[in-house]
């Protein structure tokens, strides 16, 4: 395996103090890790460097063509200063598979997460230790040849950078307000949508800000076909509790295989609660809504971890869910994830893992 590089900073920066807002993704840590790809040496020169700009030729492939991927996970503060990664493996295998899509090597997956443990060391300090904070690491990818014309790079730049987060919505376990989007969609059929690649982002921008100006906080989306089959809710998988059948739209390519999603079946499961992975329509929704038997809506991500839905517009109706209020499998399910994540509760999965000492 290839040796990482490590060039210190001279000038430590100024780190957040412990009442400061952090916000999400407004603090930037010292290090970030970088290894470059080129189609004759394979992923190469790793290296652990100052934080700082990048340099980028004006006709890089990736500012026109968005030839991009990236993940997003979580190093949590424990309370015997211990910090745990979350399920950092699978992220990596996740990014592996946002690059076959858009056409970027594949990288190593262990080399990848020791470099991630190495970096997240090197800057452990920045990790917040306040309850509902972490450090938000953020690896991508870019193609980064010089060259204008539409084909995929031979050239790509694998960078990880690092963020004190607060949770991501301010109002920590409030219930978000959504609008169910009919007109613009996130993903395809054949499209892109399962891969973290910054063109699904682009997209979604126009909805979102409808929806914001309206005075909801995110929208659902529905598949781009019928527009009947719920998807995702913003940038997060969605569940929805009607009696006691827990339901979360079952994956295909234009769903975004979230690991707080999968994390979240795996625990309703052990709980024996009964949970199904199928396609759930708005309608379906509705009508369970004017029986009494809508009882939660929640969406899950690494940013937000789990985030209850208070209130759906859909057309004209709008759906008031649980009095507005987190619903007990919500709040479960987010005690139950962060008390894994920040080492309270024994984790049986083998979810977490450990930054030694020794990286
Ligand atoms: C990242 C992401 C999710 C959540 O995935 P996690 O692995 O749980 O963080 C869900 N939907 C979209 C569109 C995403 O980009």
């Amino acid at each position: 395996m290839q040796e990482i590089k490590i060039t210190f900073a001279e000038h430590k920066k100024v780190k957040p103090g412990i009442d400061e807002k952090l916000g999400f993704g407004k603090f930037y840590t010292d290090h970030m890790f970088i290894m470059d790809y080129d189609i004759n040496e394979n992923w190469h020169n790793p290296r652990i460097v100052p934080y700082g700009s990048l340099s980028l030729d004006p006709a890089t492939i990736c500012l026109h063509y968005g030839q991009q991927v990236y993940e997003g996970m979580k190093a949590y503060m424990t309370k015997n200063n211990k910090i745990l990664l979350f399920r950092p493996k699978k992220h990596i295998e996740r990014l592996n598979i946002s690059n076959e899509r858009l056409c970027i090597p594949k990288l190593d997956e262990k080399f990848c997460v020791d470099a991630i443990k190495k970096l997240v060391n090197i800057d452990k300090d920045w990790t917040p230790t306040k309850p509902g904070t972490a450090l938000y690491i953020r690896p991508f990818i870019l193609a980064t040849d010089p060259y204008i014309g539409v084909r995929p790079g031979e050239k790509f730049r694998f960078i990880v950078i690092c963020s004190p987060v607060s949770s991501y919505y301010s109002a920590g376990l409030g219930a978000l307000k959504i609008y169910v989007e009919e007109d613009y969609v996130r993903a395809v059929k054949g499209g892109v949508g399962f891969a973290k690649t910054a063109g699904n982002y682009a997209a979604s921008l126009k909805a979102q800000n409808k929806a914001a100006s309206m005075g909801y906080d995110q929208v659902i989306w529905l598949d781009a076909i019928e527009k009947r089959y719920v998807e995702e809710v913003g940038t997060m998988n969605v569940f929805f509790v009607i009696d006691n059948e827990i339901i979360t739209p079952e994956l295909q390519d234009s769903i975004l295989s979230g690991i707080t999603r999968l994390s979240c079946i795996s625990l309703l499961r052990s709980w024996g609660e009964k949970i199904s992975e199928r396609r759930i329509s708005i309608n379906e929704i509705h009508e369970a809504y004017l029986n009494g038997r809508l009882k939660e809506a929640f969406g899950t991500g690494t940013a937000a971890v789990v985030s209850p839905i208070g209130l759906l517009r859909w057309r004209e109706n709008i759906m008031k869910i649980n009095g507005e209020k987190p619903g007990p499998i919500a709040k479960k399910l987010y005690d139950v994830l962060t008390g894994i994540q920040f080492g309270q509760i024994e984790d049986t999965f083998s979810w977490t893992l450990e930054i030694d000492a020794c990286c």
